[in-house]
């Protein structure tokens, strides 16, 4: 039966990564970011303790758990301040995918080093494509028992830190429906061919972003991952596991942050009374409170119907209605939270402007609001598409 109690075992795993974070802290993870740095070490401590392979099969070194102790951990550990961009990219969905889809030699060859801490990135988003995954132009052509990879990939998260990229690439197309036939290949990150020229973003996070071009790339045959022209339907399932990851890391965030306003709001005092005495103040910040834990409630809803298998359309549809309300919930928080601290909210010392720029991506990707509302008004109104 359905239980709102957390299991003693959610807790221990949230109490482990929840100490790594505070071991690490924010101002290490902004220095790290302002510097061009990494977090190399806080990454290697939460993969030693098991969190980044929780949700892998023990088989493969995994936890045996779901994608719900996956973003118990995430939430935890953006909430002292330290959200991973990886933690969506390399565990949810690159392992996620290998792990459901990959052959036992895939699982065999990959899964132990993602389970050791090394890192992989995904690459879907092309520059003319967008959110039109259906566009996607980078081919892989079968030449014998290779594939040769050509196009290019835009805005590709910690390629740098990354042993190998899960690709999705156009390996023919669908007759009925003109549509290209996609399919998944890990290719190496160092492989000739593959060149890599970074992109400057104003977000304060230790992932870099990069533009990918694949001229020839060859990628050997038993790299593909799954079956040939099933990366879609492949995809859409990793999808989910991606969306719980980013709704939980927006609600960690936002947790950072409320807890970060309500203290100084206790504290600060420029009348006779602390600020928080004053509505303009506790309102918003119990508003933004409420909103935050209907979004916590929906992610682990979300998380719980893709772990037990529920319903497709319920599980289909949970996963973006998350990640749309965390984003919302977690960026209201943070701004509420930078409102409650005046100017000192744009200071570095308090923790907290630098933090905007990830939430306020977390509202464009994975999958954006919009692309989120299409969805929840066609597939759970039936309303007509739109586009
Ligand atoms: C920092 C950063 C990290 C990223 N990391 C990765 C990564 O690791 N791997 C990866 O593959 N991608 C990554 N991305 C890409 C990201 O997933 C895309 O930017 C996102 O999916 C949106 O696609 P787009 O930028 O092409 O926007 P577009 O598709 O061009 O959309 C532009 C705007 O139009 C709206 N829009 C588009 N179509 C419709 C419609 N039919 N109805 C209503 N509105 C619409 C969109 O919602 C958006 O607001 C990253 C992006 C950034 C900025």
């Amino acid at each position: 039966m359905a239980t709102f109690e957390e299991s003693v075992e959610h807790r221990m795993l949230r109490d482990a990564v929840a100490s790594v974070g505070a071991e690490y802290g924010h101002e290490y993870f902004a220095e790290q970011a302002r510097t061009g740095g990494n977090t190399d070490e806080l990454w290697q401590q939460i993969a030693d303790l098991g969190f980044t392979s929780v949700h892998l099969p023990e088989a493969w070194g995994g936890g045996g758990g779901g994608v719900a102790e996956l973003a118990r951990g995430g939430e935890a550990l953006a909430a002292q301040g330290c959200p991973r961009l990886l933690l969506l990219v390399s565990a949810a969905i690159c392992a996620e995918m290998i792990a459901e889809f990959g052959t036992d030699a895939q699982r065999g060859e990959l899964l132990p080093r993602l389970v050791a801490g090394e890192k992989m990135a995904f690459a879907i988003t092309e520059p003319d494509a967008g959110s039109n995954t259906h566009r996607i132009s980078t081919t892989a052509t079968r030449d014998g028992d290779v594939y040769r990879l050509r196009g290019a990939k835009t805005y590709i998260s910690g390629v740098d830190e990354s042993f190998g990229i899960l690709v999705v690439a156009r390996t023919g197309i669908d007759e009925d429906t003109g549509r290209g036939r996609l399919s998944l290949f890990v290719v190496d990150a160092d492989a000739p061919g593959l060149d890599r020229t970074r992109i400057p973003v104003e977000i304060r996070i230790p992932e870099k972003q990069f533009l990918l071009h694949f001229d020839d790339v060859e990628v050997a045959a038993d790299r593909l991952i799954g079956e040939e022209g099933e990366g879609l339907r492949q995809v859409f399932r990793g999808l989910n596991p991606e969306r719980i990851l980013s709704a939980s890391i927006c609600t960690g965030v936002g947790r950072y942050a409320l807890d970060r306003a309500a203290r100084y709001a206790n504290e600060r005092a420029v009348w006779d009374v602390p600020i928080g005495k004053h509505q303009g103040i506790a309102h918003p910040l119990a508003t933004a409170k409420i909103e935050l834990e209907l979004a916590r409630l929906m992610t682990q809803k979300a998380a719980w119907a893709h772990d037990h298998g529920a319903d497709p359309v319920v599980a289909g549809e949970a996963a973006p209605m998350a990640k749309y309300a965390a984003a919302e919930a977690g960026l209201h928080c943070l701004d509420t939270a930078i409102q409650t601290h005046g100017g000192n909210g744009m200071a570095s010392e308090y923790g907290l402007a630098d933090l905007w720029g990830l939430l306020r991506l977390l509202r464009i990707a994975p999958v954006s609001r919009e692309m989120v509302l299409n969805f929840v008004a066609q597939q759970s109104l039936g309303l007509p598409k739109s586009y």
